[in-house]
């Protein structure tokens, strides 16, 4: 594709949090940026949002755990011409618990939205990034991914299957310029973090050698940086941003 074509950018679970910071930055970095939401609520703030800090895009409802939603998604950008060479896989849950007390449906709750969503979603939209001859994809991971975390191991399991997934594909379509790589978060303040107690977080604040929270700006940029030209070489790769929490 030509360099001055213009591109589009699909990140999933942009209402808040990361994926709202990535949809606004990639929308300042000039790209078409397209978000989803699980409700119409969530579509209409995120297209307020693209209004109101003059950005272009659209906002969809789809749900990555159902396939039925995310095929809706792909005929609704096929109708409206949209045809992203970006995906940004941001959209993730956690249904913490102790594996002796987890059920059944915590377990795959977590597996079909943070592991099988990737699956419905790059598909689809690998045959218009192979047509042209370019494509990003970032996949959101964890550092827990590869610490581990007491309560998680649905959550822990389903961002280690997400880097692996992104190195199998980054192997699988390199030969047609389309490189996929993951960003693995730290401590990041957002509605998810939000959930744990003050004593969890400060324990966690001793564990980080940068003393602090990371904020969502701080993964959106490593994402623009993935998807720009300046990233071209970089494929199957996890970036991991945490402060120190963790050093690969
Ligand atoms: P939030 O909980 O703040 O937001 C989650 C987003 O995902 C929302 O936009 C939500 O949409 C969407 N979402 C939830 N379920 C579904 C679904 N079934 N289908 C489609 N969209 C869905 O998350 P964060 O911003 O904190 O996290 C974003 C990503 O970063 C996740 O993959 C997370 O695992 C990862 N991450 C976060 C860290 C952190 O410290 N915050 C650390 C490491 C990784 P809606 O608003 O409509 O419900």
């Amino acid at each position: 594709m030509a360099d001055t074509e213009r591109k589009s950018a699909l990140v999933t679970g942009a209402t808040r949090g990361i994926g709202r910071a990535i949809l606004e930055r990639l929308g300042r970095e000039g790209l078409f940026v397209v978000g989803t939401a699980t409700s119409d609520d969530g579509a209409k703030a995120i297209e307020a949002h693209i209004a109101e800090i003059g950005i272009d895009g659209r906002a969809f409802v789809a749900r990555v755990d159902d396939s039925a939603s995310v095929d809706a998604l792909i005929e609704r950008l096929k109708a409206d011409n949209i045809a992203p060479l970006v995906l940004v896989n941001n959209a993730g849950v956690t249904r913490d618990n102790l594996l002796l007390r987890m059920s059944e449906s915590e377990w795959n709750d977590v597996i079909n939205t943070n592991v099988s969503g990737l699956y419905r979603l790059c598909k689809p939209l690998l045959r218009g990034m192979t047509r042209a001859r370019w494509g990003r994809i970032v996949n959101l991971s964890s550092v827990v991914g590869r610490m581990g975390n007491p309560g998680q191991s649905n959550y822990v399991a389903s961002k280690a299957a997400i880097e692996g997934f992104t190195r199998a594909l980054a192997q699988e379509v390199g030969s047609r310029n389309i490189t996929v790589n993951a960003v693995a978060p730290g401590f990041i303040a957002t509605d998810m973090t939000q959930a744990l107690t003050d004593e969890q977080k400060q324990t966690m604040l001793t564990r980080i050698p940068l003393g602090r929270m990371g904020s969502v700006e701080e993964i959106a940029h490593v994402v623009a940086f993935l998807v720009s030209d300046a990233a071209a070489y970089i494929t199957g790769e996890t970036i991991h941003i945490n402060g120190g929490l963790y050093m690969a």
